[in-house]
């Protein structure tokens, strides 16, 4: 049996537990690894390590931080394409997406290594008279971080690099569905040099987790995953005092005006609704059609029905399984809700499996037209290869159709105008907004937090009184339409 492994106090060990979880490959659903549910005595040892290293870690210079991070760049590229290789078998995702996964995670650790920048106060001289008053950041002390399976690299590289640069010490409990890729990323980090004890990494599920938010060493949580969990996570977090930032659902819209160009715009919401099986919090779920760009949804149905998915390592799959069965059935039944609430369905994955491959959690493209706000298909987060489409008369109408959804990850607008992009960027209640982008993913050095449901914490809290004052942050990426405009179907979230 593959067991993984944990990593505590800089040993990589096995869990004395007799309790595992199956990692199984989507495609096949072969059992590929077991993950253990941790021990109590392990969570106290990770928990005791973390504690103990930060009393010296925090001490190391900002700029010796700053190297490990420059170390586990270079580690993380050499390495760039044994780990998209394990990201592919355990999560089923194209090779060119679990690369993108990689990329996107390294760039963070990129923004970790300029920690020094970031941790600089301020300084007044003579701020009463004689008087200069500076302010310094310190670290915190334990972090825990808990992440979902659809980024298994990206997403715990958003967050030990850049908590362990600002010398915080760190607790990682990865998706229990794909932990053999975060254990990559922790076996080059202890390559690189860190000291033992600065990370940790436990497996398991909602018993450890609980475990480990009630402990009064972990000073701070950050959380990336569905919103039931999210909200659980932030409730139990902050009732234990710990500060938390917790990243949720979502359900993104796609906002396409009929001045827009119409090949870019459909090329784009190929790749942004049936991309990665839809398994993305940045995926567009919902295209709203505004005025006579309502005759394209047959064109887009048409693009978006010749992308075949496939294993990894075909170069012609445009995506892969869904992660397990569980998601499947949940996707195959939200399709059958859709079709009897009343939508139309102009493309029907259900029946979808792939020869050679008959055991995988395949689900085929899907779309939807004459969605409406209140059908199951709208309101719930599908995570699958799925697009509603909608159509409305006028910007207004499309700007008050996402306002009034509950999630605020990621929306996006295809508009040559650049009075309605402007109006789109300043008017709605979205934390990402892209223009002419469909998936605007933000890069490190910029914030990436949705609002309304898609997050809960207190990220948004600026001003340098002692109460801080409440504002949103709002991220938008926009595109400079120029003469090269790219053709054909755009199936991973751009890296450059
Ligand atoms: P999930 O919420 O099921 O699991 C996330 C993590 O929480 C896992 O580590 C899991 O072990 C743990 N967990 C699960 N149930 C728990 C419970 N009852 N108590 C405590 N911990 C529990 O999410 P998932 O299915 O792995 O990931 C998909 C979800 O993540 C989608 O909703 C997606 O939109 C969201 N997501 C959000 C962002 C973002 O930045 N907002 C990014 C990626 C994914």
């Amino acid at each position: 049996m593959n067991k993984v492994a944990q990593l505590i106090d800089g040993q990589f060990v096995q869990s004395t537990s007799t309790d595992f979880i199956e990692v199984s490959n989507p495609a096949t659903n072969e059992i590929i690894a077991h993950a253990p549910l941790a021990t109590d005595i392990e969570m106290e040892q990770a928990i005791d390590a973390a504690t103990t290293a930060f009393k010296t870690w925090k001490k190391v210079s900002v700029p010796e931080r700053a190297r490990l991070m420059l170390r586990y760049q270079h580690l993380l590229k050499e390495n760039h394409d044994a780990i998209a290789t394990v990201l592919s078998e355990e999560t089923g995702k194209t090779f060119a997406d679990a690369k993108g996964d990689v990329w996107r995670g390294i760039e963070v650790v990129e923004q970790a290594a300029n920690i020094s920048s970031m941790m600089m106060g301020e300084t007044i001289e003579n701020a009463a008279t004689n008087i200069d008053i500076h302010s310094i950041t310190q670290p915190l002390g334990v972090c825990l971080g808990i992440t979902p399976f659809n980024f298994p690299a990206m997403i715990p590289l958003w967050m030990f690099p850049l908590a362990i640069a600002s010398g915080n010490t760190f607790i990682l409990k990865p998706s229990e569905q794909d932990p053999q890729t975060p254990m990559m990323l922790a076996e080059l980090f202890m390559q690189a040099g860190a000291p033992k004890g600065i990370l940790n990494v436990l497996h398991g599920g909602k018993d450890q987790v609980n475990y480990l938010l009630k402990h009064d060493a972990i000073k701070a949580v950050s959380f990336v995953g569905s919103v039931p969990v999210g909200q659980h996570i932030y409730k139990t977090a902050t009732d234990n005092m710990k500060r938390a930032q917790c990243f949720a659902g979502a359900k993104n819209h796609c906002v396409i005006m009929p001045d827009a160009n119409k090949d870019f715009a459909i090329n784009n919401l190929v790749g942004a609704s049936v991309g990665a099986a839809g398994q993305r919090c940045m995926a567009i779920s919902v295209a709203v059609f505004v005025g006579d760009s309502a005759e394209w949804i047959d064109e887009l149905s048409a693009k978006i029905g010749a992308v075949k998915p496939g294993v990894w390592n075909d170069e012609n799959a445009g995506y892969g399984p869904l992660i397990s069965q569980q998601a499947k059935a949940r996707v195959l039944s939200l399709i059958e809700e859709g079709k009897k609430q009343g939508a139309t369905c102009l493309l029907d994955g259900s029946d979808f499996t792939l020869k050679g491959y008959e055991g995988g959690n395949w689900v085929g493209p899907t779309v939807f037209r004459d969605v409406k706000p209140e059908m199951s298909i709208y309101q719930e987060e599908v995570f699958g290869p799925v697009l509603c489409c909608i159509t409305v008369d006028t910007l207004d109408e499309a700007i008050a159709l996402v306002n009034a959804n509950p999630y605020g990850n990621g929306t996006s607008i295809f508009t040559a105008s650049g009075a309605a992009a402007r109006k789109y960027q300043s008017n709605i209640e979205v934390g990402q907004v892209g223009i002419n982008v469909a998936i605007p993913v933000p890069l490190p050095f910029f914030s990436f937090t949705g609002w309304k449901n898609s997050f809960y914490g207190d990220l948004h809290a600026y001003g340098k009184q002692g109460v801080r004052f409440y504002t949103e942050t709002k991220t938008i990426t926009s595109r400079w339409l120029d003469d090269d405009i790219p053709s054909g179907p755009n199936m991973t979230i751009e890296l450059k």
